[in-house]
């Protein structure tokens, strides 16, 4: 959310570098094989190289064999030379267990016996270890390029990227061989289930490259799109990040941005197209072979609830009348702004002049379309820098903040290995904010070249919840170190600057003084949060949903485009800014498209945080349903020991739960729901029937015309 937290994946400037993280080749392939919660960043630079010991008992006999993964890819002679070898490493420890457990019978059929569950449960555990090291190995190489951008360290990154996802292959293999049905351990079953997730892993070897190829070469065109200046064919080495996101956050001419616009949507989509259909048409081909009815069913599947789909539709239906008046809003504003030629007044609004490139969030234009202008709007900036503000001290209070709430105070280690500061010795790096998990005990980074602002006083406070959740699971096996659900880590960071943005918190710790907050100064502030999270919902939604129609196979490519855009049309109301035909693609235009990377966790965040916050706020005693003075859009848990605790306990499950269950701990409920969100906005909503009326603004808005299909040649089969 860049208003909070700039830092989160949907802000697409700086998500394409993302991919390099983990290097291509494991992209897609294990879902959720990495732990950094990272705006973007990665690296490599790996110090040593991964060795195994491993501890093989063979008829009593102790002995160790180092496995050195780099001689096992470079020699068949060696001993552990293929993942068929991975198979006996597990048989002999499945021997030499049964021969620890007591004196064994030897009898032939002993041996041809399925394990027992104690037997099994070694098995894992014996292979998390391993699991653990290679994975631990692979994010040091990924920090160490991520801080420092150099060929040696990203070769680096790359080998330890595919060392990984080749160990995580191996591990998947031999451990779809148990069958889990008879086992009564359902933290074992789980355990195993999550660890035998093969993903695209399991398609035959020359599929599985043409996949991974496909992918490549979707991202790659979208981080490779260059661009010539409006009016000014000489100047052609424009890009994504910085130009034309900032064009889109600060210029207002139409005809520019529809320039811009078109020439993006051009370069990053129809060309793809092919490899669009190649990757959908493999992932389907994964998905079956995985036991799933599609690619949709393998993205839902990672919330562990067969309603999930359902809750999602109905978030959106519940949010639709507030979604309605603040489109009808900000139409309006609009209109005032260009006039009626450009913005109907009953009809979607064309997305170029939302001030961003897909429309996802409005709030680079709340500059013109702020309710009261005359009203400034809250910063601590000024007050941060005559405090004398450094970015170790806003650090420091933010690990204050936890600690207040009685949870874990920062490790040693976290200000020994971080990077707070942009460093001076001339060396490139990857500066947006990430949270990293280095798969040990207290070994956690943040890495953010900090500037003393509000903006990133709140980052700050959004990065170390990513690191408190860490350091709250880290005792929990290498496969739930993660968060109960894709949207839990995003939300939880998102937690503490709910109650760090409020005046009341800025005034606690001394950075807000003379302040006065009346009603409109209130609405200007929810109005701007509305527009960076309340828009983002459908947004959100649309990308995930267009792709479930796509993988289901119940979008056919020769609608491709035009359904995406009617999908866009129906639940956000926006329109292309010029017309569009089948000839066009323009999905790929976001990253997440071209870089398979699943969408709704960034939805399902948004909307969780509001829940996890009314429940930590009335354990706090700051909110009380219908108590004016103890609303829940003005509440700061700051040293609340009861939220903290309850917070606590949530995150310490790590992903060793069904969602949930993790989510009744702190909140008693176990559905997702936009009840909290609705009430947190309700003001805004308010105050937003009132104006669209008193305006005369009409609500709701006609289907857009702005996609023809015209089908082609290649298509029309
Ligand atoms: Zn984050």
């Amino acid at each position: 959310m860049p208003d909070l937290a700039p830092t989160s994946h949907n802000l697409s400037s700086n998500e394409f570098k993302r991919l390099n993280r983990f290097g291509i080749t494991c992209k897609g392939l294990f879902i959720p094989s990495v732990q950094q919660y990272v705006s973007d960043g990665d690296s490599a630079n790996s110090s040593s190289r991964p060795v195994f010991p491993v501890q093989v008992l063979i008829n009593g006999l102790a002995e160790t064999i180092q496995w050195d993964w780099n001689v096992r890819r470079d020699s068949e002679k060696h001993i552990m030379a293929s993942n068929i070898q991975w198979r006996s490493v597990w048989l002999m420890l499945l021997f030499a267990s049964t021969i620890a457990a007591g004196p064994v019978k030897r009898r032939s059929t002993e041996s041809e016996k399925a394990p027992s569950e104690t037997e099994i449960s070694q098995i894992v555990e014996w292979i998390e270890q391993r699991y653990q090291q290679t994975k631990a190995h692979q994010t040091l190489a990924a920090w160490e390029y991520g801080s420092n951008l150099t060929e040696f360290n990203l070769s680096k990154k790359t080998k330890a990227a595919a060392d990984f996802a080749e160990v995580a292959k191996a591990v998947a293999e031999e451990l779809q061989q148990f069958k889990t049905d008879q086992l009564t351990n359902a933290t074992l079953k789980r355990r195993i289930k999550k660890l035998a997730k093969l993903g695209y892993a399991a398609l035959p070897a020359d599929q599985f490259k043409e996949l991974l190829g496909a992918i490549a070469s979707m991202e790659s065109n979208y981080a490779k799109a260059k661009f010539c200046a409006y009016g000014d064919a000489t100047k052609c080495d424009l890009s994504l990040d910085p130009e034309l996101t900032e064009i889109f956050a600060n210029h207002r001419e139409p005809e520019e941005l529809k320039y811009y616009w078109v020439q993006w949507y051009n370069a990053t989509g129809a060309p793809v197209r092919e490899s669009f259909q190649k990757y959908v048409e493999l992932n389907r081909q994964a998905a079956l072979r995985n036991n799933f009815s599609s690619g949709a069913a393998v993205w839902l599947n990672e919330y562990d609830d067969s309603t999930f789909e359902q809750q999602v539709d109905d978030v959106i239906e519940q949010i639709r009348p507030l979604y309605e008046q603040l489109h009808a809003y900000v139409r309006y504003k609009l209109r005032q702004k260009y006039g009626d030629k450009l913005v109907s007044p009953t009809g979607p609004i064309p997305m170029h002049l939302l001030g961003n490139l897909w429309a996802q969030t409005w709030d680079n234009i709340a500059d013109f379309t702020t309710p009261f202008p005359e009203k400034k709007l809250l910063d601590v900036t000024d007050e941060m820098i005559r405090q004398g503000y450094t970015p170790i001290k806003m650090f420091q209070m933010g690990d204050d903040f936890f600690t207040s709430l009685n949870m874990t105070k920062l490790p040693q280690t976290f200000w020994d290995k971080s990077i707070l500061e942009k460093p001076t010795d001339g060396r490139d790096l990857v500066c947006h904010a990430s949270a990293w998990d280095f798969f040990a005990i207290d070994d956690v980074r943040i890495k953010q070249c900090t500037r003393v602002n509000m903006r990133e006083f709140f980052v700050v406070h959004h990065e170390l919840g990513h690191i408190q959740y860490y350091l709250q699971y880290q005792h929990q096996p290498v496969e739930f170190r993660g968060g109960a659900n894709p949207g839990f880590h995003e939300a939880v960071g998102d937690v503490l600057s709910l109650s760090v943005s409020t005046p009341k918190h800025l005034k606690k710790v001394g950075l807000l003084k003379d302040y006065e907050e009346d009603e409109q100064v209130k609405i200007n502030q929810f109005y701007r949060a509305g527009v960076t999270k309340l828009v983002f919902l459908p947004f959100a939604y649309t990308l995930d949903k267009y792709r479930w129609g796509v993988f289901r196979g119940d979008i056919k490519p020769r609608e491709y485009n035009c359904k995406f855009w009617e999908m866009r049309s129906r639940y956000s109301g926006v329109e292309p800014p010029v017309v569009r035909t089948e000839q066009d693609f323009d999905p790929p235009a976001k990253y997440h498209v071209s870089a398979d990377v699943e969408y709704l966790r960034y939805f399902v965040s948004y909307v969780i945080q509001f829940q996890f916050h009314r429940a930590a706020c009335a354990l706090a005693g700051e909110y009380v349903k219908g108590d004016p003075e103890k609303t829940l859009n003005n509440c700061d848990i700051y040293q609340s020991t009861a939220a903290g605790n309850q917070l606590k306990e949530m995150l310490a499950l790590g992903s060793s739960k069904p969602w949930p269950d993790a989510m009744e701990v702190l909140t008693g409920e176990r559905k997702m729901s936009a009840d909290a969100i609705l009430e947190y906005f309700d003001p805004l909503y308010q105050w937003l029937l009132e104006e669209n009326k008193r305006l005369g603004a009409h609500v709701g808005w006609t289907d857009s015309q702005k996609c023809v299909s015209h089908p082609i040649d290649f298509m029309a089969a």
